[in-house]
């Protein structure tokens, strides 16, 4: 479980790296990462993700709003197959929104349900398509898009209407009001609402929005960045961002609790207990680690209006099965996700390096000073410079970034 969440939020930050446009909810189940990301011209979109106090009566209409989705869904995705292996012939969204209106008729049910969240159903399954078909083109070899099982719809997406807001509640057509903390206020226009299911079965509520960031002037301080196990992050001024001691004892209560996993016998109600408890710990880690990465991005933008990481998409092409790492690298990948999305809100900018020999080369004399892992101190036997070897690599970061930049 753990690969396949960290991978996706490596993935996601790939994705907004190219620019293309996120999934909210579907495409990362938990944490959702609230990513800032330019539109056009000076439009940017942002999302907003608030926890949800739905009542016991209020769950039972979500989880059947979940289900006739997840219906209408498996429906659309059979009837598309089904005229591509019969007719040779793609079914338009178009075409699938017309059909709806039939299945309203044969189905009164369906009417329980928000006609925009209904669309929007469709429209996955549209996008599921015609991802599908880019990779077929692009010579992959894609999985066809698959059907939802029971329990795993677990998000619904309105479109500009069929909710409103104050204070303190959520009011969803067909739902009810829900309760909301709104822990921070929204700035912006809304474009869509997403309601989501957490694996551990809480409710959350995704806002995404468009608005226009104030120009602040930018800054001209610049900085390297070293990421590492030791200490979470060193500058090139030589400060560090330590890692917090939550870091230790998240890693040793999911080894815990992924050991009791492993050891319980396959079908019996004491696995399914476990399962539950490692979806919790994930749960944890990943929303403190978030926290965490918002608080210190937020430290970095504020300084620095140029600030230089290594880019892990290149640093870590093969896959890591090692625990503790596979999580760390999470959470660098979210500080660096978040920074981006932060200084692009200030105006600041975020450039990412090749990371090759940073921590080798000698960032006063720039010859090679091999080392191994468990040197801490870079001492160059060329120019004499002894330093703090992710200090030294934060330089040499630094310097790369400002060189790309001609
Ligand atoms: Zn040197």
């Amino acid at each position: 479980m753990s690969e396949c969440l960290y991978a996706k939020l490596a993935n996601l930050r790939r994705k907004q790296a190219e620019g293309s446009s996120l999934q909210w909810g579907d495409e990362c189940r938990q944490p959702t990462l609230l990513i800032t990301y330019r539109l056009y011209n000076n439009i940017m979109r942002k999302a907003y993700r608030y926890r949800l106090y739905p009542s016991k009566s209020q769950v039972t209409l979500l989880e059947q709003t979940l289900e006739i989705c997840r219906w209408v869904y498996n429906d659309t995705l059979a009837l598309r197959k089904d005229t591509w292996e019969q007719e040779q012939r793609s079914i338009s969204l178009y075409e699938t929104n017309k059909i709806l209106t039939q299945w309203k008729k044969d189905r009164p049910e369906l009417k329980r349900v928000h006609s925009q969240v209904l669309q929007n159903v469709q429209m996955r399954v549209d996008l599921a398509y015609k991802a599908y078909f880019q990779r077929v083109k692009a010579g992959e070899k894609p999985g066809y898009p698959r059907f939802k099982g029971k329990g795993r719809y677990d998000s619904i997406t309105y479109k500009q209407s069929g909710f409103k807001l104050d204070e303190v509640h959520l009011c969803l057509s067909k739902i009810g009001d829900l309760r909301v903390v709104f822990h921070r206020p929204i700035k912006g226009t809304i474009k869509t609402l997403t309601i989501q299911r957490s694996s551990t079965e809480k409710w959350y509520a995704s806002f995404s929005v468009d608005y226009e960031p104030s120009s602040a002037p930018q800054k001209v301080a610049v900085t390297g960045v070293d990421v590492g196990l030791e200490s979470f992050a060193t500058l090139s001024d030589g400060s560090k961002i330590e890692n917090p001691r939550f870091f230790r004892t998240d890693e040793k209560s999911l080894a815990k609790a992924q050991r009791r996993l492993s050891k319980a016998e396959k079908g019996t109600p004491e696995r399914k207990k476990a399962r539950k408890i490692v979806a919790h710990v994930h749960e944890r880690i990943a929303n403190r680690r978030l926290n965490f990465a918002h608080q210190t991005s937020r430290q970095l933008v504020n300084q620095f209006g140029t600030i230089v990481f290594e880019d892990l998409n290149i640093k870590n092409m093969q896959k890591n099965h090692h625990l503790a790492k596979s999580i760390a690298d999470a959470s660098w990948n979210m500080f660096i996700t978040i920074s981006q999305s932060k200084a692009e809100e200030v105006g600041s900018r975020v450039i990412l390096v090749n990371p090759k020999n940073t921590s080798q080369q000698c960032s006063k004399c720039g010859m090679i000073v091999a080392k191994t892992l468990s040197d801490r101190v870079h001492s160059c036997p060329h120019c004499g410079l002894v330093m703090d070897r992710d200090q030294n690599a934060a330089i040499n970061i630094m310097r790369l970034g400002l060189q790309s930049q001609g």
